[in-house]
């Protein structure tokens, strides 16, 4: 099946102009360019619509309290989101079930996902905690217990690991790991190809991780601001840090932890959290856009483009193409979607349209009217 998506204004991270056609052929972009061909292709005329990459949210939850999120994750794909990371099942369930859910959603009405499986960390560590419906994870006591579980996670199918060392804000977490321990899982996940993640919420934790060689931050600290010298440490060896500042405001459709205080607390973290990002971005640290969105109960919003996220981003003062790149690009790259997050011949047709320009807050990425998957339209405007 091929598709001509004709005189779009064509904006990604790396490009813009316009009027632009792009031509898709299968599952893929096989040309753009102004003025191209139809051939036999379906012709969609996005006279108007700016045309751009979907986006990739590199930090949500594919199952909540033992509950898969399938409702969500098509909520995702029809809304513009093509590519999730999921960062561990929170609620009890098991690795294979998990894992065996989420193969089966490797079709064109989900994002791809790449998926921590379970998390892994010490008694009443990370996900640990003895309250009910808090034991998430894999337990570890010691080296071997590690070198098991980063096994199990591989055998099982995971992409990545995820583990966690604070929790500024919440405050629930017990006990984290020791370096040696850490450094190890970072080092026995490297060895086997997967990823490595951990949950942080202030600075002197982040600085731990990231000594320990775990690859990314899963969260930007909101308790003080960042050093240089932890800045140019991340940068050096390339470990990205995800924003997720949706869910210290409440503006994503999550519920928000009674711990978690006022709103004025909430605020007063997220602006720690802007000046971080930027200076990470000044000093040319790579940034990926995540929610934490990770509702079931009761889930009734859409789940949508972060654009609350990317807002903040240009409100921290980054510039709108880079702020795109931290929703796009960035991620693809970090997680090995190397045909993600671009618009041009040879990626995969993942992307949205919408009617005019991108304004300041983001919000014409809100249920963008066009959107194609994998080369498979699965929104389109009504009348054309
Ligand atoms: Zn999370």
């Amino acid at each position: 099946m091929r598709v001509l998506l004709k005189n779009v204004h064509l904006l990604d991270a790396e490009r813009e102009y316009m009027p632009a056609d792009v031509l898709v052929d299968g599952e893929d972009i096989a040309a753009t360019g102004a003025d191209l061909a139809s051939g036999d292709a379906e012709v969609v005329d996005l006279s108007g619509y700016t045309l751009m990459p979907g986006f990739f949210d590199a930090h949500m939850h594919a199952a909540r309290r033992g509950r898969d999120n399938e409702d969500m994750l098509r909520a995702y794909a029809r809304n513009g989101v093509c590519a999730v990371a999921d960062l561990g099942i929170t609620g009890v369930g098991t690795l294979e079930h998990h894992m065996e859910f989420l193969r089966g959603l490797y079709t064109p009405e989900y994002p791809y996902i790449t998926s921590a499986g379970r998390f892994v960390d010490v008694p009443e560590g990370y996900g640990m905690g003895p309250e009910a419906g808090m034991a998430w994870g894999i337990q570890v006591e010691c080296a071997e217990d590690i070198r098991a579980a980063v096994e199990y996670l591989a055998q099982g199918g995971a992409n990545g690991v995820k583990t966690g060392i604070s929790d500024g804000i919440v405050g629930t977490i017990r006990a984290a790991m020791d370096r040696d321990m850490m450094t190890l899982l970072a080092d026995e996940a490297r060895r086997r190809g997967l990823w490595s993640a951990a949950h942080i919420g202030r600075v002197k934790d982040l600085r731990t991780v990231v000594e320990c060689g775990i690859d990314q931050a899963a969260h930007t600290p909101g308790d003080e601001e960042m050093d240089d010298e932890l800045v140019a440490l991340m940068v050096t060896r390339s470990i990205p840090m995800t924003t997720t500042m949706g869910d210290m405001t409440g503006t994503h459709p999550m519920n928000i932890p009674p711990s978690y205080g006022t709103l004025k607390v909430f605020n007063e973290h997220r602006r720690i959290m802007q000046k971080n990002l930027k200076k990470f971005y000044d000093a040319g640290g790579t940034i990926l856009i995540g929610t934490d969105l990770a509702k079931s109960d009761d889930f009734e919003e859409d789940a949508v483009i972060p654009y609350f996220e990317l807002a903040q981003l240009l409100d921290a003062g980054i510039p709108m193409r880079d702020a795109i790149r931290c929703g796009t690009s960035n991620p693809a790259k970090v997680f090995g979607f190397e045909r993600l997050g671009l618009v041009e011949p040879g990626m995969k047709a993942c992307m949205i349209a919408f009617p005019g320009a991108l304004d300041d807050a983001f919000k014409a990425l809100d249920h963008p009217p066009f959107v194609i998957n994998r080369g498979q339209i699965l929104t389109e405007p009504a009348a054309r």
